[in-house]
This record gives C-alpha cells, structure tokens and sequence, in this order.
C-alpha cells in the first residue's frame, strides 16, 4: 500500500508526486488517459513527424514559477527556447505590435506610447521575483515586498476601469494588453483579465514565453522520471471513479476539478462543501484546431515571424467584443484566436521547412462549434496565403475535450472560470483551499489557487500541507527538490 495517492497526472499531479516522492514516501499516481501529462502533452495528430502541443504551447508560467526553477527543467533535459519576440499583435494594414523580450526594444516600437509601456512593465520587470512571488502564491499570504503589493494593485485599478484608456494614445499598444487580459477567457477589463495581463506581460520583458525543444510534453516526461528515479509509480489508463478505493492510504492528492471531486466523492463530502463545489463555475472554453503547414506563416507585419505567440482578433475594441459575445453564450464572428509558432524556434517540431501551427479561438462553455473555418479566416486576414500552406488540421471542439480530460468541463481549459471570486476562492470560500473536508484528502489542481497555467504551484503547496498535517514533514518542499532558484531551463 503506496504512503500517497495522486488521482490525475497533468502538470500538478506530477508536481505534487515529486516532491511527496523526494520526502521519501512512497507514491502512486493514477492516470485516466493512456498518456501522462494532463494538459502538458505533445502528439502527432495531424501528420507524421508533426508534433503538435495537444494543451500548453508556450510556457511564460513555467520557466518563471518557483516550483519548477527548484526543480530545475534545465538539469532534467527539458530545453527551453524562447523566441525573440515573445507575443506578437497585428493589426490590420500590415502593422504589428511587439513584445520584445527586451523592454526598450518593444518601447521604441510602440511610437507615442513607448513611455507609456516602459512606466507600465518597468518597475514590474526590476521586481519581477516578488511579482512571481504575489502572483503564484497561494493569495492567503502577503508578498514579500508591500511596496511590490501597491504597484501591482495600482496597475490592477487602472486597468480594470475606464482608465485603461487613458494611458495609451495610439492602437498598438493597448491591442498588445489587451490580447494578454484575453487569456483569461472573460472580458478583458477587468480584475483577472488585468492581473494575468501585469503577470505575463512582466514576464514577456523577464525570462520570454518559451516552448520545449520537441513539444510540451518534455516537461510532463522530466517530471514522470523524475517521481520514478525516487521510487514513485504511474499507473496509466486507469480512471478512477471513487475516493474509496484508496482504503488506509494516509494522503491522496487530487489532480481533479471540482466536479470531478464531487463525482468521486459525492457521499463523502459535507453538504455546505458539496454546494459551494456545485456552485462553483465554469467559464468560457475553447476549440483547438491544429495545423501542418508546408512552409511558415507569410505575416504582413514585420516582426510577427519572430514571434513565439500571437494574439489575433484585431484593436482592443474588436477584443473586448469579441470577448464579450463569448461571456454572453455566443460565437463572435470575428473570435478571439490565440496562436503559437514554435518552428520560431524549434525546427523538431516537423519535417525540415514545414511547421505546425497551435491556435485555439474562445467560444462559449460546451460549444459543439468547429472553429477551423473562423480560425483560418482571422490568420488570413493577417498573413495573406495561409490557406495555401495547410496540408492538414486536426480540431478538438469544447464539448469534445471533456472526453479527453475530465478536468476541462465544457471545454473550459481553465478548470473553472476566472472570476475574482473565484480566483480568490478556488473551489470554495476556505482560508486552506488545498484541504478538502475528507480527512487525508487534497485538491492540487488548478481549480486551486494560483489558478490554471503550467506552474506546479498548486501541487506544491498542496503537497505541502499533505507533508505537513499528515506525516509531520515541515520542510519546505523548494528544498527537497535541491533548490537551483537560478536553474529555469532558459537556453
Ligand atoms: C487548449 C489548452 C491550451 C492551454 N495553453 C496553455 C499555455 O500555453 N500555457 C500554460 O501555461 N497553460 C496552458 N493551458 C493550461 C494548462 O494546461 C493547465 O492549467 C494545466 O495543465 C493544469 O494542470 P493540472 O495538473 O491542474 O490539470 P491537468 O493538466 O488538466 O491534468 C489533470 C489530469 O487528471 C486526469 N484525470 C481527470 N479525472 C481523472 C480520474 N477520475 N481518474 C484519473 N485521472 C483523472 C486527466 O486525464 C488529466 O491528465 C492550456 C490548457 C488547454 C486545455
């Protein structure tokens, strides 16, 4: 009988395996897929010798997050790369806005508004530690730095008011903030639109948005052999269907949302934790639609053949319509479309001269809508002869992805909708929300706070009080994992 359990094996899972592993128990995790990784997976679904991030494509989280610069991707195989121009956003008439890994450098693209951009990101990018440090905390503790505190909330107020139109005076600009706001899946202005927004675009100026040589599902596999060198085992297609299998297991982790907790434990569970669970709330979705292209994406503006990302649906304005349609139960015409190129910078991705290209565009929760047809058209409108590239797509519509990942309900890739109030009380209103009422039992996931992304945070800190409440380890688990807060796996 394993010390530990882990019931899902995304980023997470794998997390929390580790270090409950590296403290010397004995852990068994159990996959539902045939393949480990969760959201973190790579796969050849379109043609041979294609491989296609099937989730995460880009990985500004992960080179930045605590967890995984303890854990040091670099030290176990995983190459990051990190394109030049971290996310890119064209407009119409061939221009573009730029987000240079260097600020000064995406300033100076940004015409009247450079100044403005600088005093925006600059003193986030000196802080940008303190700022991972607020950002994928467990938002129950206060960061280090206060003064770090008041700067991320001045800019949170600003942006998430009428006032984030006051700081920009030209269309790049806000068009490049509010392509971020949108990773949120809500309408942009608001509270977690503008905290993702200061999150990833600090981030784009610090360490880049990178992709793994070879695909995201290196950082699934380093993880994996990590948890099996320290005597840990995964036992895949294996799908678990009650709490009660684990018997006299002395901790099991949850790499689950919320309503698959309430599946498998529905009878366990107290009624007023069982009806925040079945209040809880997912949110917009999205369908994935991957492409094999013979050659690489003839962008009108310059610069976006740099980029690693690049947000396409046109100025703020067309932005937050687009977003808003999808809160409100509809498909905008024109859609919000999320696209990554990692040929940028890794030719492993496919045979020598031909590329993949990831894309996803936002639809409303449980959208049986397949996107292709809207995606190309937003990629046409900005790199003329696209279509003639395509040898093949392969599309995951947002009713489809529940059948491949129990966690994505309706499509909902953030395992629950980012409102503020769910961001602060991910799944339910408790000072511990990694604690579930069921002795031994703990959420990892990223239904927990610091929310979705490819961080392990949440399986950190729910391992953390695992280790903590039921086997008297108070270790910090950052040292288990040999702390190399330098090591982030950067080329
Ligand atoms: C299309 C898409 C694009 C994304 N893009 C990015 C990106 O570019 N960058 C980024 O940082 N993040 C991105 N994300 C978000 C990121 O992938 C997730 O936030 C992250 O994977 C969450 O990790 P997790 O471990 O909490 O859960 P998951 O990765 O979702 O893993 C949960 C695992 O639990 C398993 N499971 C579920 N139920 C059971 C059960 N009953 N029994 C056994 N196993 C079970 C599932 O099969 C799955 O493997 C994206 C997600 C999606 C879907």
């Amino acid at each position: 009988m394993a010390d530990a359990v882990v019931v899902g094996s995304g980023p997470n899972g794998l997390a929390a395996a580790v270090i409950l592993a590296r403290a010397g128990l004995e852990v068994q995790v159990y996959e539902a897929s045939d393949a480990i990784g969760g959201g973190c997976r790579t796969g050849e679904v379109t043609l041979p010798g294609f491989r296609h991030d099937l989730c995460a494509g880009a990985h500004p989280m992960a080179v930045a997050s605590p967890f995984f610069r303890a854990f040091d991707l670099a030290a176990h195989g995983v190459e990051l790369l990190a394109p030049q121009v971290s996310y890119a956003h064209p407009l119409d008439g061939g221009r573009a806005g730029l987000a240079w890994r260097d600020l000064e450098q995406t300033a100076a693209g940004l015409g009247r508004d450079g100044g403005s951009w600088r005093r925006l990101f600059g003193p986030l990018v000196r802080d940008w530690e303190d700022l991972v440090a607020l950002g994928m905390s467990d938002l129950r503790h206060p960061p280090l730095d206060p003064m770090v505190g008041v700067r991320f909330a001045r800019r949170l107020a600003e942006q998430s008011t009428p006032l984030w139109n006051l700081r920009f005076r030209e269309e790049l600009a806000p068009a490049l903030l509010t392509g971020i706001a949108a990773h949120a899946i809500r309408p942009p202005r608001g509270i977690p639109g503008a905290g993702v927004a200061m999150l990833l675009g600090t981030l784009a100026h610090v360490r880049g948005w990178p992709v793994p040589k070879g695909g995201s599902q290196a950082i699934s596999d380093a993880l994996a052999a990590d948890l099996r060198r320290h005597g840990g085992r995964i036992s895949t297609g294996h799908r678990i269907d009650s709490i009660d299998e684990f018997g006299d297991v002395r901790a099991v982790l949850l790499d689950l949302a919320p309503a698959e907790l309430q599946r498998i434990a529905a009878d366990r569970l107290p009624g007023r934790y069982s009806r925040a669970l079945a209040n809880f709330r997912y949110g917009g979705a999205a369908c994935k639609v991957d492409f094999a292209l013979s050659g690489p994406v003839p962008w009108q503006a310059r610069g976006c053949e740099r980029a690693g990302t690049l947000h396409l649906v046109g100025a703020r304005a067309e932005a937050v319509a687009a977003e808003k349609a999808v809160a409100a139960g509809q498909h905008a015409d024109r859609p919000y479309v999320l696209a990554i190129q990692p040929g940028v910078v890794d030719p492993t991705r496919a045979p020598a001269g031909q590329h993949t290209f990831y894309t996803y565009a936002h639809v409303p929760n449980g959208s049986t809508r397949d996107m292709t047809e809207a995606i190309t058209a937003q990629v046409e409108r900005f790199a003329p002869g696209f279509r003639d590239l395509v040898l093949a797509t392969h599309v995951q519509t947002a009713a489809t992805m529940p059948a491949h990942n129990a966690n994505y309900i309706g499509g909902d890739i953030s395992a629950g909708a980012m409102t503020l109030r769910q961001t602060v009380f991910r799944p339910a209103a408790r000072w511990n929300p990694y604690r579930t009422p069921i002795p031994g039992v703990y959420l990892c996931s990223s239904a927990t706070p610091p929310g979705p992304g490819v961080h392990g945070m949440n399986g950190y800190y729910a391992a953390r009080h695992a280790l903590r409440r039921e086997f008297g380890v108070h270790t910090d688990p950052l040292e288990l994992l040999g702390s190399h807060p330098g090591g982030s796996g950067l080329d």
